[in-house]
């Protein structure tokens, strides 16, 4: 075997379990299939497509779109595969060996593990046990560090927190480096921070085509930042990163931006509805901006809970033995029919772990 770099010696790879069952509510993708129409646009489109051709390098079009969607320039905005692969692009070009990188944790796992693997060091601060951030604790971390790189995910994962617009105003009034504000689930939240983008601000937001516009199958994700930063980012992205079909499938996508506004007001009221149903229950509730709820049972530990409930077919995110998040689970928003089997299935998991009583009255 040829020994691996040494500092990736110790790393572990990101996993998302997956098991064969009816109800899958555990990596936050949209329940819903794309609306109606979708399929056969990008399939006329797709016809006309030169295979034989390099797709646009710049993927000037789809860039387009997206500006009109923000009302931004379109050389603010950066596509890739995936927010993730966004992520990356951004770590190579502004963290990498000799830089620092800063994460408040529990947070997404993969910003501290791409700027590890980049060969920057990581740095982390710590939320409060209700993980809200401690604007002390930004001060604490910023001033310690002096980080090339901060993130703040608003909605938070997995936590569901959104973060104060001020959050924002200190890590800029604050940092020394870039703030990324990581906003896949921004869509289900009440604010955003696309307006604070400037050309004199270094602050870019990323977004995902994965959770509101029903495409995590295709991998395709943006961020807005200042026509400078782009530019950086163009420099250090493989050439022809993104494929015909991509860009053409998120410009059909953009056609249907209603119908994603109506499925973001839908699966926010079953959050509600699912955060009321899990409050009658024997857990604590984490209060969620986003598709998804973090829940802490109480009468039992997560392992099993999260056990009895794929023994009844439904899948959730086990957290319970994440770092800082001690006994947790994360369950996605589903269709309303999906959300009532997993309320049912876990009413009747904790029933059977729990104190005789404890769950015999909930209503789902
Ligand atoms: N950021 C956050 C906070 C996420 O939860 C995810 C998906 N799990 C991503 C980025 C990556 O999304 P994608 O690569 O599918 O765009």
């Amino acid at each position: 075997m040829i020994p691996v770099r040494d500092d990736l010696r110790a790393l572990k790879g990101y996993h998302s379990p997956q098991v064969e069952v009816d109800v899958r509510l555990n990596t936050n993708e949209s329940p819903f299939s794309p609306p109606e129409g979708f399929r056969d646009a990008l399939a006329s489109e797709m016809s006309c497509v030169d295979w034989n051709r390099y797709p646009d390098r710049s993927a000037s079009a789809l860039r387009s779109d997206i500006a009109s969607l923000h009302g931004c320039d379109a050389e603010q905005v950066f596509v890739a595969n995936g927010s993730n692969e966004v992520l990356q692009t951004v770590l190579l070009a502004y963290a990498g060996p000799g830089r620092t990188v800063v994460t408040f944790e529990p947070t997404y796992q993969l910003h501290a593990q791409i700027a590890r693997v980049t060969g920057a060091a990581v740095v982390e601060g710590e939320r409060g046990e209700d993980f809200t951030l401690n604007p002390a604790e930004v001060d604490r971390v910023l001033e310690r560090a002096q980080p090339h790189v901060v993130f703040l995910t608003s909605p938070n994962n997995p936590t569901g927190l959104v973060e104060p617009r001020e959050r924002v105003e200190q890590l800029l009034a604050s940092a020394s480096g870039l703030v990324v504000v990581d906003e896949a689930y921004a869509q289900f939240a009440d604010w955003s921070a696309l307006d604070m983008v400037e050309e004199s601000v270094p602050l870019v937001v990323t977004r995902t085509f994965s959770k509101t516009w029903s495409m995590a199958g295709a991998r395709l994700g943006y961020l807005v930042g200042p026509a400078w930063l782009v530019a950086e980012l163009d420099k250090v992205v493989l050439p022809y990163h993104l494929d015909v079909a991509k860009q053409l499938a998120g410009r059909v996508a953009l056609r249907y931006a209603d119908d994603m506004n109506e499925r973001v007001a839908l699966l926010v009221s079953e959050r509600e509805r699912m955060s009321n149903a899990l409050g009658v229950l024997p857990v604590d509730v984490f209060e969620s901006g986003a598709n998804f709820i973090l829940f802490r049972p109480n009468v039992t530990d997560g392992k099993s809970v999260w056990r009895g409930l794929v023994d009844r077919s439904v899948l959730i995110r086990d957290c319970s033995s994440w770092p800082r998040l001690n006994n947790c689970l994360r369950v996605t928003v589903g269709t309303p029919d999906e959300n009532d089997r997993f309320l049912i299935a876990l009413a009747e998991t904790l029933l059977h772990s729990g104190p005789a009583g404890s769950t015999d009255t909930v209503k789902v």
